[in-house]
């Protein structure tokens, strides 16, 4: 089957998806606790922070995910969206040291490093033929400055100039602009010019500047993670965003999170996913720390796509909730698993079991046994292309 194109805006999403949404929703009966919800998506009211709240303190898991399939279908029909994509972290060395963070090393440790320019290529070229993009974030260097990562992608763009490079998290961006005596602004313009074609989403954790003084103290504050991303999309370098949950944030903090980016979104269009995933406790350093249940995480996932109306796209983020939650999410509003992830380290040093280098064909059988029809989409979800997995080998009849 041939492939098809949308814009950054509208990334896949059905132009008609509120009308096609209002019609679902006057289908059915709902509670009286989500009626209410219910009634101002159908007059076209925005939710504000009481109703996050109110969808989070839901009684009845099962009507809120209908809620979100239901939004999710009207977007996007039964597809579901994936990659072929190979993480890279560049350097595990770190001059922060967010409490949560299992990653990071002092550059005199043991088991830190930092790899050249040639040794991250001779990584890449393993996968070359395989993927599609590469996820690259790491520890703030205190080295590395602008220059380091323009060469970089220079030399990843020269040689496989097939491979999208999804790179730098806004702490990185902020550090390599102030080590490199450059406005963002400036930082970032150098980098896409240099080849970076969409910035990841980590790093956002909560949005509120008491939690992270707890959770990550030193990183960028709230405001400066928005003026971040506002200064990317101002200059066409697309985003994803992120939340960490789970850790020592309230309801009202979550939902104030989500609203934030939502804002900014509504402004930019420059959001293209919504990446929520939960606090994995091995390893790290925060004991007080709330943990997600895996309902918590498949209601996180459901509030977030009823309230992110104008961020198209919401992750199941499998290589930290796993294959089996992920499987499910894409029933609870999530309409991407993310990609065929080569390797990752960030996630599996913090806890994470879900299993690495997927073929296509598992990722497609996930979506499938969803109930979804498997869709692989490019980096910035402007192209996309139905995946039909091989046929099975026939048998041979028996003689
Ligand atoms: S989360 Fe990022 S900035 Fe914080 S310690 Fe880990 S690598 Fe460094």
């Amino acid at each position: 089957m041939t492939g098809w194109v949308s814009s950054p805006k509208m990334a896949d999403r059905h132009p008609e998806w509120m009308d096609i949404l209002c019609t679902s929703l006057r289908s059915e009966t709902w509670s009286d606790t989500l009626n209410p919800i219910v009634q101002k998506i159908l007059n076209n009211v925005q939710l504000e922070e009481e109703d996050g709240v109110a969808l989070f303190n839901e009684p009845n898991l099962f009507e809120l995910g209908k809620l979100a399939l239901f939004h999710k279908q009207a977007m996007f029909g039964e597809k579901a969206y994936f990659n072929s994509n190979v993480h890279i972290n560049q350097t595990n060395i770190c001059v922060l040291a967010c409490r949560f963070c299992a990653f990071r090393r002092g550059p005199k440790a043991d088991d830190a490093y930092a790899l050249t320019i040639e040794n991250y290529l001779e990584e890449l070229a393993k996968f070359s033929p395989y993927v599609n993009e590469v996820h690259s974030v790491g520890g703030l260097h205190p080295e590395w400055t602008v220059e380091h990562y323009c060469q970089l992608f220079q030399r990843i763009r020269s040689e496989h100039p097939h491979i999208s490079i999804k790179a730098l998290t806004a702490v990185e961006v902020k550090h390599l602009a102030q080590l490199s005596n450059l406005s963002i602004k400036e930082t970032l313009v150098q980098l896409k010019n240099a080849g970076l074609t969409s910035l990841p989403g980590g790093g956002a954790e909560i949005l509120d500047d008491e939690v992270r003084a707890v959770i990550c103290n030193g990183k960028e504050s709230s405001q400066e993670y928005i003026d971040i991303h506002q200064s990317a999309h101002e200059i066409g370098l697309p985003s994803n965003c992120t939340m960490l949950f789970g850790t020592i944030e309230s309801t009202l903090q979550r939902v104030q999170h989500m609203l934030k980016l939502r804002d900014l979104a509504s402004q930019t269009h420059g959001f293209q996913c919504f990446v929520p995933y939960p606090f994995l406790p091995d390893s790290t350093r925060l004991p007080m720390a709330q943990l997600s249940t895996g309902q918590e995480i498949l209601r996180v996932i459901a509030v977030s796509r009823i309230l992110l109306d104008s961020i198209p796209h919401i992750k199941a983020y499998r290589m930290n909730i796993g294959d089996e939650l992920a499987e499910l999410a894409l029933q609870f509003g999530a309409d991407d698993i993310d990609g065929t992830v080569q390797q990752e380290s960030i996630m599996h040093l913090a806890g994470s079991t879900a299993p690495l280098s997927h073929d296509l064909k598992q990722l497609s059988k996930l979506v499938k046994s969803a109930g979804c029809v498997p869709v692989k989409r490019n980096t910035v979800y402007t192209e996309f292309e139905a995946y039909v997995p091989p046929e099975p080998i026939k048998r041979l009849p028996m003689a």
